[in-house]
């Protein structure tokens, strides 16, 4: 994947970088054995906006997570700060991170170890309170060390609820995939991008009815997934899609009671 995606929104530009591909068994997603194995790309987004630099998800870090070894494979010849250097930046000019959640393939590269001196990391309370509360082993309970150890060093900031980090650049809670999941406007009404994090990573997911063994509560990833996507459509807004191995920037349109992709710019 040597070309990189990118588009203008306002006056923002975006680009969609790679953090490689891990490849796992489908029960690790959906419950029970399936035998047979999926791949998901990793996408974070790199938004310069005036003279911030912002940086949305992080991939899975510098190595897979111990954890995750053996049930997860980790593909790649480059990195996430491989293709920003590409892309003509360094870790030390990025001066934000939203998390939109505390999994591990969003969270490596902000927390494990941190490796953007100079940015404030954006995490909604409730997700570090879920992580808390998620058995010991969980990748997310595996977070909450470094987002404790960030808020006290103060480069990790908690959110609660809806707000804006900079003009132009909105969280949102939308949960389901976990509690506090939050996606991202980038731009303003009919000129605007979403990223949606794990509320719909991948052209498979944007099927509301998908119910995943990975969402906490299902009902809630459901109910947001269409009302979320249903706001993109109307606004004529790209969707970035975090894990989607091809065609990671998708217009999305209603079709019964399910969404279909079409690839942007067609
Ligand atoms: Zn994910």
């Amino acid at each position: 994947m040597a070309t990189e995606t990118s588009l203008e929104v306002g006056q923002m530009h975006v680009h969609i970088l790679d953090d490689g591909m891990f490849v796992t068994d489908a029960g690790n997603l959906f419950g029970g054995s399936r035998k047979a194995s999926i791949k998901g790309a990793m996408h974070p987004i790199l938004v310069e906006a005036g003279d911030d630099l912002v940086l949305i998800d992080a991939g899975f870090g510098p190595e897979l997570p111990e954890m995750l070894e053996g049930r997860y494979e980790l593909r790649r010849e480059e990195n996430l700060l491989d293709h920003m250097d590409e892309a003509g930046f360094a870790a030390g000019d990025v001066t934000r991170v939203i998390l939109s959640h505390l999994d591990p393939d969003h969270v490596g590269w902000a927390l494990n170890p941190p490796s953007f001196p100079n940015a404030t990391v954006y995490v909604q309370q409730a997700a570090l309170e879920e992580a808390r509360q998620m058995p010991q082993k969980d990748g997310r309970r595996a977070a909450v060390p470094a987002v404790e150890r960030g808020v006290e060093e103060g480069w990790c900031e908690l959110l609660e609820g809806d707000g804006e980090v900079l003009p132009g650049i909105k969280v949102e809670v939308r949960p389901g995939h976990s509690a506090g999941h939050q996606i991202v406007w980038i731009g303003e009404s009919d000129d605007a991008a979403l990223y949606t994090g794990d509320l719909a990573p991948a052209k498979i997911w944007l099927d509301p009815n998908l119910i995943a063994g990975v969402d906490t509560d299902p009902e809630a990833a459901r109910k947001n997934r269409i009302e979320v996507l249903s706001e993109a459509e109307e606004r004529g807004a790209p969707v970035i899609l975090y894990h989607e191995p091809q065609d990671s920037l998708v217009k999305v349109r209603s079709e019964g009671d399910s969404f279909k992709a079409d690839s942007f710019g067609s």
